[in-house]
């Protein structure tokens, strides 16, 4: 069996659309539906055609794309069973702890409540790959719009026990401000100024600071080295008001 390939491509004005390949099986998985246009025009880069989308949550950056691509693809359409009622065109939903198949390895399903209260991550652990949707970022994570502080700070924590190599794709590209407010809570993280250059260097060049890994944010995201909910609520107001 083919291992998978993924496909990373910025689309509206900070988003990131991902594409999931088996070239055996030919499945291919768009994570969320940001903008169906730019999904069909990567599809038609990689020569792919769309069988499953998995949707992270329901905002509409990651969910308007959906009807287009299903009209035209006839794709399985996957997404949070707590969402069910806000997501329209969903074919199959699942909560925390569930699992599916997809491109010939297993899904882990893992809830992280808080950005919106059914947010559901995507875990490929064969391929040791993680998608965060909007709950974690590279050196951030999302507002807290439904939940509260002690649910992301759970959320997060679930992340965070992921294996350390596990690649980090995410929803959106804010890295230069997350990297930008980060300095100032750990001004003296050397890890972290290191990768403020570089991703300075990257945005100069308008190159995507994602994916991401477990173990580079371990180091430099302040949110998840908040150590505890209370901390951690202190941040993401500071960040929030900023
Ligand atoms: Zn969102
Ligand atoms: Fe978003």
């Amino acid at each position: 069996m083919a291992d998978l390939e993924f496909y990373q491509f910025p689309c509206l004005s900070d988003n990131y659309g991902v594409l999931v390949h088996n070239a055996d099986t030919g499945e291919t998985a768009s994570i969320d539906a940001p903008d169906a246009d730019a999904v069909e025009q990567a599809l038609s880069d990689k020569g792919w055609k769309l069988t499953h989308i998995l949707v992270t949550h329901h905002h509409w950056d990651h969910t308007q794309g959906i009807a287009d691509l299903k009209s035209k693809y006839a794709c399985h359409v996957i997404g949070p069973k707590a969402e069910a009622s806000k997501i329209k065109d969903l074919d199959e939903t699942f909560s925390d702890g569930d699992a599916f198949e997809f491109g010939g390895e297993t899904v882990e399903v893992i809830s992280t409540p808080g950005h919106t209260l059914g947010m559901i991550n995507f875990h490929f652990p064969k391929s040791c790959v993680v998608f965060t949707g909007d709950t974690l970022f590279a050196l951030g994570c999302g507002r807290i719009f439904e939940g509260d502080a002690n649910m992301m700070w759970d959320s997060l924590s679930k992340l965070a026990k992921l294996p350390k190599g596990t690649i980090v794709y995410c929803g959106h590209e804010y890295t230069q401000a997350n990297a930008d407010f980060s300095l100032t809570i750990e001004p003296d993280n050397q890890a972290l100024v290191v990768r403020a250059k570089e991703i300075a260097t990257l945005r100069s060049q308008g190159k995507p600071t994602l994916p991401t890994s477990i173990a580079l944010e371990l180091e430099t995201n302040v949110f998840l080295r908040a150590g505890n909910a209370t901390e951690f609520a202190r941040i993401r107001t500071a960040k929030d008001n900023a």
